[in-house]
Formats: structure tokens, C-alpha cells, sequence
């Protein structure tokens, strides 16, 4: 079973849930793939190997004795990572998406490869039930969505996988969520909440995944906000977390609250199960 824990937004609780979740169950894996900025090691304080796995992707190295500055390959780019000035062909690393295109197109064969390095993976199995692993791209990369690919290459089957994904409805989230048997949409009692849940649920229709959704920081005067329209679009609120004073404490300690409010593992135990059956 993999879950993925998605919000439209950030600072919605993604985090918090995803968390709570693993650190609640058996067998697990908790998989950061919020690569850009992972924070869930906050509150599971892993204790990482020494090594890491570096992640690469492929670069295009143009040959200026080949290059005729025939334009094609800047003309092919969607992503604008190619331009030619004064009959040189410049490469833009960093927003290149390494899809390979140039290189074939290339009518004179002046487009050759090279691995950047563009991130790693890191882990720690020290944490029995719970095996954490994080993702994390270098700064100033643009494109996240290599290094969560390569995070899933460690993806135990025998093992119940959360995935904590990256905020919002872009490729990373979709990438995170992609191969997941059920995604959880975090949100927040609030018109930005409600906003970003559209947006968030849009994008699980389209992708054809089963989901459900968690209000965070619930309180009974405001839940009305996301309780009608779920209603209304015939979608499960699987659980609400409230906005209490001591989840607050805890979170701002960097402590899980399933690890001292005895009260919540056996209600994201239930929520497992709730989600099993769901996908069953
Ligand atoms: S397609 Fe090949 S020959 Fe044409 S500009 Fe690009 S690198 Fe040069
Ligand atoms: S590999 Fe793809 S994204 Fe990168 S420069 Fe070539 S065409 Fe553009």
C-alpha cells in the first residue's frame, strides 16, 4: 500500500500528517519526496548513514566544431534551457529538463550528454518499524522531479509506504502521488484552504487516483467551509486534527503528537484502515 500526503498549499499540516501516520503504524517507510525543502526529519530526527546516494540527470554538451547554428535543437526546446548567440549554441543547466530531445534531433550529431548532479537521497534504517528515507535537491536546481523518481527507486513492496510530497499541483506533487493506491489532500478550515483543495482535487480526478481529505486545524465554526463542498463533490473528510494549544506546543518543539498524546495512534491506526478498505 502507498499513501501520498498532498496539500494545494504549504503550511497546511502535510507534513504533520504524514508523520504522525508512520510513526502510528508497522512495517512502514516514511519517503520525504518534499525535496526542495524536506523538514519531516524535524520530527523523526533520523539518525542518517554516512553515505548518500548522489542523484544525476543528463545534460546536453553541444560540439562547437560540429554546430552548423541550424537552430533546430533552440527551436525544439519547450523549455527555453537552449539559446544561440553569435553562432554558439548556450546550454541552461539548470532549467534543462533532460528529456533528451536535442541531442536527437540534432541533424549533424553535435549534441552529446553529461550527468550533473543535481541532488541526493539519504536514509536511515535505524528507526525500526519506521525506515525513513529523504530526498533533497541542491539549491538553485530547478527541477525536483529526478531526484523524487530516483526516492521511489527505494520503494519496499513488503512495506506500508507514506510519501510526504511537495506543496501544491505541480509535476512534483504529481510525481510523488503518481503511483500511490491512495492520496490524502491535507487542508485547512479557511477560503485559501477551500482554494487550494479545488486545485489539489482537480488534479486527482484528472490522475484518476482514490483520495480523501484531512482538515487540519479543525474547529467546529469553520469546518462548515470544506465539510459542504466535500459534500457537495462526494468526498471523504477521513479525519479532522484541531486546532488545539498542546498539538501546537508539540509541533513547535518539532515532536510528533501521536508520541505524547496516547489518544491519537490508534485514531491514524483507524485511519489506515478506513483507507484500506476504501482501496479495497
Ligand atoms: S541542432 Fe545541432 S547543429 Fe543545429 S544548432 Fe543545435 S547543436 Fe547546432
Ligand atoms: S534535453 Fe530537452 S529540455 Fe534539455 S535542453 Fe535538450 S530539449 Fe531542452
Amino acid at each position: 500500500m502507498i499513501i501520498t500526503v498532498l496539500s494545494g498549499k504549504g503550511g497546511t499540516g502535510k507534513t504533520t500528517v504524514a508523520t504522525n501516520l508512520a510513526l502510528s503504524l508497522e512495517n512502514v517507510q516514511l519517503l520525504d519526496a518534499d525535496v526542495e525543502e524536506p523538514d519531516a526529519c524535524i520530527f523523526i530526527k533520523p539518525d542518517f548513514a554516512d553515505e548518500y546516494e548522489i542523484v544525476y540527470r543528463l545534460i546536453p554538451v553541444v560540439d562547437e566544431a560540429k554546430c552548423t547554428a541550424c537552430r533546430k535543437c533552440v527551436d525544439f526546446c519547450e523549455y527555453n534551457a537552449l539559446a544561440l548567440m553569435l553562432d554558439s549554441i548556450l546550454v541552461f543547466p539548470e532549467i534543462c529538463h533532460s528529456c533528451g530531445g536535442c541531442a536527437r534531433i540534432c541533424p549533424v550529431g553535435a549534441i552529446s550528454e553529461k550527468e550533473r548532479e543535481i541532488g541526493k537521497i539519504k536514509w536511515d534504517h535505524s528507526k525500526r518499524p519506521l525506515e525513513f528515507w529523504q530526498g533533497e535537491l541542491n539549491i538553485g536546481e530547478e527541477s525536483p522531479v529526478p531526484v523524487i523518481e530516483k526516492l521511489k527507486e527505494h520503494i519496499d513492496p513488503e512495506k506500508t509506504v507514506i510519501i510526504d510530497a511537495q506543496p501544491g499541483t505541480t509535476c512534483p506533487a504529481i510525481e510523488a502521488a503518481i503511483d500511490s493506491d491512495y492520496c490524502i489532500l491535507v487542508t485547512e478550515p479557511t477560503p485559501f484552504g477551500l482554494n487550494d483543495l479545488r486545485m489539489a482535487v482537480e488534479v486527482m480526478r484528472e490522475t484518476g487516483k482514490n483520495f480523501g481529505v484531512i482538515i487540519n486545524r479543525s474547529e467546529d465554526e469553520y469546518d462548515g467551509i470544506i465539510e459542504e463542498y466535500c459534500a457537495r463533490e462526494g468526498i471523504d473528510i477521513l479525519l479532522k486534527i484541531p486546532f488545539a494549544k498542546e498539538i501546537a506546543r508539540l509541533y513547535s518543539k518539532g515532536i510528533s503528537f501521536v508520541e505524547e498524546l496516547p489518544e491519537w495512534k490508534p485514531r491514524f491506526q483507524e485511519l489506515f484502515k478506513k483507507i484500506e478498505g476504501l482501496v479495497r
